[in-house]
């Protein structure tokens, strides 16, 4: 199993490799050096993820995590607060960034089971002007969150509120494009930049990752007004997130926006595949997945056994994770071929 193509790997959608036509783009790109501002692949696809989000302004940083962090610390200063939910990203995993680096206290809260925070908390977690409490300054929603598209009347119900109360808004948008092609997909139209954009016109700064579903080696970038990105230009460059030849990064980035926005509604499709492939196994309980994550819980006399499931298709070449839950992430690297086999060593492993 050491041959590369022989492995089916589903532990997540960052592990694609660059395509030949990327590393090609990448090869070609002219380059700066961007702690000057002057790489020119970095600067025409800081602007054009900004116009296709509809932002002033972008910045290109190495990672979702520091976009998020560059973020929080621009809205928020020492002794302010965000609000998050339980399992968001920029709560969960991301090593309390926020609270560490910048003194800025999470209020999180517990996720509906459709993955949104219940507008009622929202507003009662938001604490009035008076010296017992942090000052609540941000929103900080994920979509998708665990895979699950945010209803959009929620994230305008909730955005909405947090404006009317005087928050700023935050989208950690890693798999922004993930969510806007189900969003069109329920919409009935194939417009998947559009449902991005109406997504992410909901708030005052979004983060979107390239390293994700769009396929690119590295990185993520952080929208929003021209001011506002000032200021995280200059926490990217504390958190030592200034690079050099960028540019080379960028253009991998780039060619994703334009070549594989598209074809994100086959890693959903794939992720069906995998979950109706499932249903049915003893001892198992399937989420139906809504894009490119399937959840499986084992069940009965299986639920303590998830470890060795995992040690068994790892010996078969199949690799997935299982910190909470087991999950399997299709992605550019995956093929049908490559489904149906992890489907049949699950069934193998389960019914033995
Ligand atoms: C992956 C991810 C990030 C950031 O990930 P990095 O590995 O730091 O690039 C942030 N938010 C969400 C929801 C993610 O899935």
């Amino acid at each position: 199993m050491t041959d590369r193509t022989s492995i089916v790997d589903l532990r997540s959608d960052t592990v694609t490799q660059p395509t030949p036509a990327m590393r090609e783009a990448m090869m070609a790109a002219p380059l700066g050096d961007d702690v000057f501002g002057t790489d020119p692949t970095v600067n025409a696809l800081q602007e054009k993820i900004a116009a296709l989000l509809g932002f002033e302004a972008a910045l290109f940083v190495p990672t979702g995590t520091q976009s998020n962090l560059c973020a929080i610390l621009s809205h928020c200063g020492r002794g302010d607060e965000y609000i998050v939910g339980q399992q968001a990203h920029c709560y969960r995993w991301e090593g309390g960034g926020a609270a560490v680096f910048g003194s800025v206290q999470p209020q999180p809260l517990d996720h509906a089971p459709d993955g949104t925070l219940p507008l009622a908390q929202i507003e009662a977690a938001i604490k009035p002007d008076d010296a017992h409490f942090a000052r609540t300054k941000l929103l900080a929603l994920e979509n998708t969150l665990g895979g699950k598209l945010l209803p959009f009347d929620y994230v305008q119900a909730a955005t909405d509120l947090a404006q009317r109360k005087g928050l700023q808004r935050h989208l950690d948008g890693a798999r922004l494009f993930n969510a806007a092609t189900a969003q069109a997909a329920q919409n009935k139209h194939s417009d998947i930049r559009a449902e991005a954009r109406r997504i992410a016109q909901c708030f005052d700064s979004v983060s979107v990752c390239f390293s994700k579903g769009l396929g690119a080696p590295v990185g993520s970038a952080l929208l929003g007004s021209r001011e506002f990105i000032a200021r995280a230009h200059r926490i990217r460059k504390m958190a030592g997130g200034g690079m050099r030849q960028a540019g080379l990064l960028a253009a991998a980035a780039s060619h994703a926006l334009d070549h594989h926005v598209d074809r994100l509604a086959d890693d959903h499709a794939l992720a069906q595949r995998l979950a109706q492939g499932l249903e049915g196994i003893e001892g198992l309980a399937v989420e139906a997945p809504q894009t490119n994550i399937v959840f499986v819980d084992l069940r009965g006399a299986a639920q303590a056994r998830s470890s060795e499931l995992l040690a068994s298709l790892n010996r078969q070449g199949i690799l997935a994770t299982g910190l909470y839950r087991l999950r399997f992430v299709t992605h550019l690297d995956v093929d049908a071929a490559g489904v149906d086999r992890a489907v049949h060593a699950i069934r193998g492993f389960l019914n033995a």
